[in-house]
């Protein structure tokens, strides 16, 4: 089995039972649903098929609904091109039902310019864009493949001109790097989405353009008030793609329960030569704060279009298994690309040589100060136990999730399989690298969760007889995330 956990993204070229079978069965291990695009029907079947088919096939699999945010988007329906140094006017144009406040748009012309020579016109998804544009401003649409800059600022809308041309196509993102920072990171529509993903019971919440801890609070506090549930709540997962992120990585990495590294906007708003070294950075927090991290977007871009990827991506994907990330994100090559299993299944086996190498071990060390809770240091002893008697496998139970992100955090060699009585932090633990998770039901005491946990390794013929394992576990372990036991056990 793999470690490095996937995450694909779901869209038209992956929701279908056929292929979100195969996807399932080559290695992906969470769906992300990107509300940026599609509709809810079609999310909620695909929420649908995925519960049923991770069932069949007896695969724990996370569901992730991915909030926009202050992603603004061109809201044109139709493509055009624009060359070096045109002039073109920038509107504010919400879609229906994804406008915030603004309810019709009257489109009007920029400046002076008006007759046969009128601008072509650029229409921006987000209420709020127009006011926030300052003149000299950048705009980056797909990534930063076309630029334009603003000239003036006028009242509709703004003049701007050409930097870099190409072909503008609908529901391209748009960044405008300095006015991100005074955008919010929750929209009226992002709370339209939590209100459904919250209804379909999701395991993860992604926030795009998280700024502070305050933000991951605020919407934790959201999904407490939204929730039928009372424990088991949906995760969230504090996407960095902003400079203020970057700033206030401590604070946030103390408030998310996960992170995800958003090369495409980061790589945007931040220098791009900073990228590798910040997804390096930013890994390195997470492994210290037992929070699982995902390195996310253009890992196998190619293969959007080709059968085959670049080597350069193959490489890419290699070194983040090398970076220690729990999981790795493929986002257009699942969602719309013409090869989403291919592109599973060609992740899964970089994934699987690198682990075979010892490059991607970690280093003594790496974790840093490791005193941080009682906790942890036990989590500590137990990893060193686990080397030092020659165990095949460490068998944690834990009720959150919460032992074994401790466990995991030092990417043990040997097998880690977690005994939960709760089926979201199964959902969850897909997420999480090396976990590999079964539901027990609850059990009376420690006595009969080690034999119920031993019964399940036999029965799912995950050890051979006299294999030695180190058990970790709490106590009460049904009630409360803290180590109490560490145990050496051989299988029966
Ligand atoms: C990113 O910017 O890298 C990212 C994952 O965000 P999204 O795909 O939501 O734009």
């Amino acid at each position: 089995m793999k470690r490095t956990k996937i995450v694909a993204t779901i869209g038209p070229a992956s929701e279908g039972k056929k292929v979100l079978a195969e996807m399932i069965k080559k290695g992906m291990n969470v769906a992300r649903l990107n509300f940026s695009h599609g509709d809810f029907d079609s999310h909620k079947k695909a929420i649908k098929l995925i519960r049923k088919i991770s069932e069949n096939l007896e695969i724990p699999i996370g569901i992730m609904a991915d909030l926009q945010g202050p992603r603004i988007r061109v809201s044109n329906d139709q493509e055009f091109s624009v060359t070096k140094k045109e002039i073109i006017q920038v509107v504010e144009f919400p879609l229906p039902g994804k406008e915030n406040t603004i309810k019709k748009m009257i489109v009007r012309g920029v400046g002076k310019i008006v007759g046969k020579n009128k601008p072509k016109i650029l229409k921006l998804d987000l209420k709020g864009v127009v006011r926030f544009a300052k003149v000299g401003s950048d705009i980056l649409i797909e990534d930063g493949l076309i630029r334009i800059r603003v000239l003036a600022k006028k009242k509709n809308g703004l003049r701007a001109e050409v930097m870099d041309g190409g072909m503008i196509k609908p529901r391209k993102g748009v960044n405008i790097p300095g006015i991100s920072g005074r955008l919010g990171a929750i929209t009226e529509f992002d709370k339209k989405v939590l209100d459904f993903a919250l209804a379909e019971d999701v395991d993860f919440v992604a926030m795009s353009f998280v700024r502070t801890a305050e933000e991951i609070n605020y919407l934790k506090g959201l999904i407490k008030r939204k929730s039928k549930r009372k424990n088991g709540l949906a995760q969230v997962v504090a996407k960095i793609e902003r400079k203020e992120a970057i700033k206030n990585l401590d604070k946030i990495l103390g408030a998310a329960d996960a992170v995800m590294v958003a090369r495409g906007d980061l790589g945007i708003e931040m220098p791009q030569a900073d990228l590798p070294i910040l997804q390096k950075e930013i890994v390195a927090k997470c492994l210290r704060a037992g929070k699982p991290v995902i390195v996310a977007t253009q890992m196998l871009d190619s293969m959007i279009r080709n059968p085959r990827p670049t080597r350069a991506e193959v490489t890419d994907v290699s070194n983040a298994v090398i970076d220690h990330a729990d999981a790795l994100m493929l986002s257009g090559e699942t969602a719309n690309g013409k090869y989403p299993v291919e592109s599973v299944q060609t992740m899964t086996e970089i994934i699987r040589r690198t682990e075979k190498s010892p490059f991607d071990d970690l280093g003594h060390g790496f974790l840093g100060d490791r005193t941080s809770s009682v906790s942890a240091a036990v989590a500590q002893s137990a990893h060193e136990l686990l080397k030092d008697s020659r165990a095949k496998a460490i068998v944690v139970a834990s009720v959150s999730g919460f032992t074994a992100r401790m466990i995991t955090r030092h990417r043990p060699e040997q097998k880690i399989f977690v005994m939960t009585n709760n089926e979201k932090t199964q959902n969850q633990l897909a997420l999480v690298w090396g976990a590999r998770s079964f539901v027990l039901p609850d059990c009376k005491d420690l006595d009969e969760l080690i034999d119920k946990s031993m019964e399940t390794i036999k029965k799912n013929k995950l050890l051979k007889k006299k294999d030695r394992v180190v058990i970790v576990a709490g106590r009460p372990h049904i009630n409360k995330e803290h180590m109490s036991l560490v145990k050496v056990e051989e299988v029966k």
